[in-house]
């Protein structure tokens, strides 16, 4: 659109036209999109107010009813903003969405991918086919579609060219990649060709579902150099009970089976994960059988979310729905756990030499990620002009649950 002429101006400000990218993944993010959509018109009651997304995917009728929108677009229609504008004759409301559930390839963007201060973020795939209870993105985002390896690599050998050291391969469900093509390719033919790229040192995973790490996936990925030993396994719950009821794939024996691999594997990996608390029907035993298993295996880092109600889903029809004050109880035990583990786990580092690709300024440092994602930062003292290079750092102290080293020069 830029290249058309438009130009981006700040939300706040008097704008002709408004773009709101809704999210609809809980209740609540349906209600904040709903609220931008409306302070939108009020910023210019004459603009154009477009919602795109998951929330315009899923809720066509709701939206059209909203009097401040205009149009009504949905997530394939993104890339053709442009003609729908050209297109809109001032009608209340005009829609345009495709049915998401029968796209049946990956559409690009031409910019899928965006740059998080020194990496690339390369998206290889959209769309989800598990249907997890408490979820609405298949219904938002369709079934799987992957991204040629093709097409990847050569996005990503012109981010090499550009400078570039790290990508990280995101999707919805990356563990998928290529169930959708004919010919049988999976996530770590991707991952093979990707390690070939001159100048890409380092290739980071986003989040995975556990059932993809098997002894031979792990037999092929090991013999990937560029490969981050950082791991991010959406677990969600450690209850074999609430995991059947949010209908993941697995039990937490699996998951233990897969942490000794990665363990036995990777000497330095990083285990991360997502935890849901409060699911449905989750009683004080289930939790604290999740809360032991948790504190078992010993993530280095757990991102911790309450359930959270979505309509349209099977979790939201479900009885026995937590109370927010006991879903805020455990909560905050399970951040403790987190925070205590990463204390002892960061403690262990003091002493040892790291390579750190150095990715932000502040005032006094600069800071930046070990290959296994612990933040490291080193006072500007002994730097000059460091920013996305990789060097070597002796880990010297601890800050305020900061890593903090020197150079090695
Ligand atoms: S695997 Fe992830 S995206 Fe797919 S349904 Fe489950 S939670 Fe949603």
């Amino acid at each position: 659109m830029q290249n058309k002429g438009y130009k981006i101006i700040d939300f706040n400000k008097k704008a002709d036209i408004y773009i709101i990218n809704t999210c609809t993944v809980t209740n609540i993010s349906d209600k904040k999109s709903r609220q931008i959509i409306r302070r939108a018109k009020q910023n210019n009651p004459n603009s154009i107010v477009i919602a795109v997304g998951c929330y315009a995917q899923v809720a066509k009728e709701k939206l059209e009813a909203i009097k401040e929108i205009d149009l009504v677009l949905g997530n394939n229609e993104k890339k053709d903003i442009d003609n729908y504008i050209e297109k809109y004759k001032g009608e209340h409301t005009y829609t345009h969405l495709e049915d998401v559930m029968m796209q049946k390839e990956f559409v690009d963007f031409g910019s899928t991918t965006h740059i998080d201060k020194t990496r690339a973020v390369i998206k290889i795939q959209d769309g989800c086919d598990r249907f997890c209870s408490y979820c609405i993105i298949p219904y938002a985002r369709g079934r799987v579609r992957s991204r040629t390896i093709e097409n990847t690599i050569e996005e990503i050998k012109m981010l090499a060219k550009k400078g570039i050291k790290e990508v990280v391969i995101t999707g919805i469900h990356i563990a998928s990649y290529g169930k959708d093509f004919k010919e049988k390719i999976e996530l770590i033919d991707l991952l093979e060709q990707i390690n070939k790229i001159d100048g890409i040192e380092r290739i980071r995973l986003g989040s995975l579902e556990p059932t993809i790490i098997t002894k031979e996936f792990l037999n092929r990925l090991t013999k990937l150099k560029k490969i981050c030993h950082h791991f991010h396994l959406s677990l969600q719950s450690a209850c074999n009970s609430t995991l059947e009821r949010m209908n993941r794939k697995y039990t937490i024996e699996d998951f233990k089976n897969v942490v000794d691999l990665l363990r036995n594997t990777y000497k330095d990996v990083i285990l991360t994960t997502d935890i849901i608390v409060g699911f449905p029907g989750e009683t004080e035993e289930e939790f604290s059988i999740t809360y032991n298993n948790l504190k078992q295996i010993n993530f280095y880092k757990m991102h911790v979310f309450q359930y959270s109600r979505r309509e349209g889903t099977k979790a939201d029809k479900m009885l026995n729905q937590v109370s927010s004050q006991i879903k805020a109880q455990r909560s905050k035990k399970l951040i403790a756990l987190s925070n205590e583990n990463q204390k002892k786990y960061n403690s262990k580092m003091l002493g040892k030499i790291v390579d750190v690709l150095f990715e932000e300024e502040d005032k006094d440092a600069i800071k930046g990620h070990t290959q296994n994602y612990i933040i490291v930062k080193v006072k500007k003292e002994n730097i000059n002009e460091y920013h996305n290079q990789i060097k070597k750092v002796i880990i010297t102290q601890i800050e305020e649950d900061e890593l903090v080293g020197k150079l090695i020069m």
